[in-house]
């Protein structure tokens, strides 16, 4: 699929209906269209990255998906304080819903609540990645020049 035919794409770039709950020059943010939670929001990179399989150890795409979950953390904290568990992280393929890399964010519980199967990486399809397991694969080797 070419980036033009995106959807994530196209709410990155172009000024849509999507109501965006974050934006600077790296990444977007606006609620996942069908939650999963008491708040699920979805945090995306502007470029056009497919899944987290094109992810590659090095300063650049940790840096990236740092930032990604910096951002999803301070809007769970600044919408879902009450909330007793924030989760984030990543579909693997073949499991992702869209071929543009989002990370989601959960505000739990889960609603309804069998929806914890979808992102939980000990469910029974283990496509789910948490954020920080992704940033240890992705984290530079401390011999690398930054
Ligand atoms: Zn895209
Ligand atoms: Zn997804």
């Amino acid at each position: 699929m070419s980036a033009s035919a995106c959807i994530f794409c196209q709410i990155a770039r172009i000024p849509t209906t999507t109501r965006l709950l974050y934006q600077d020059e790296l990444v977007v943010a606006f609620q996942d269209i069908n939650p999963s939670a008491f708040r699920h929001y979805l945090v995306i990179p502007i470029e056009h990255i497919p899944t987290v399989k094109n992810l590659q150890r090095g300063q650049q795409h940790y840096t990236l998906v740092t930032h990604m979950l910096n951002v999803g953390k301070s809007l769970l904290q600044q919408d879902a304080a009450q909330s007793n568990e924030h989760r984030f992280g990543f579909h693997q393929p073949p499991f992702n819903s869209v071929d543009h890399l989002h990370l989601h964010c959960l505000a739990l519980p889960f609603i309804p609540c069998w929806k914890f199967i979808k992102y939980s990486s000990l469910g029974p399809l283990g496509g789910f990645i948490q954020a920080e397991t992704l940033l240890e694969k992705l984290k530079p080797s401390q011999f690398s020049q930054i």
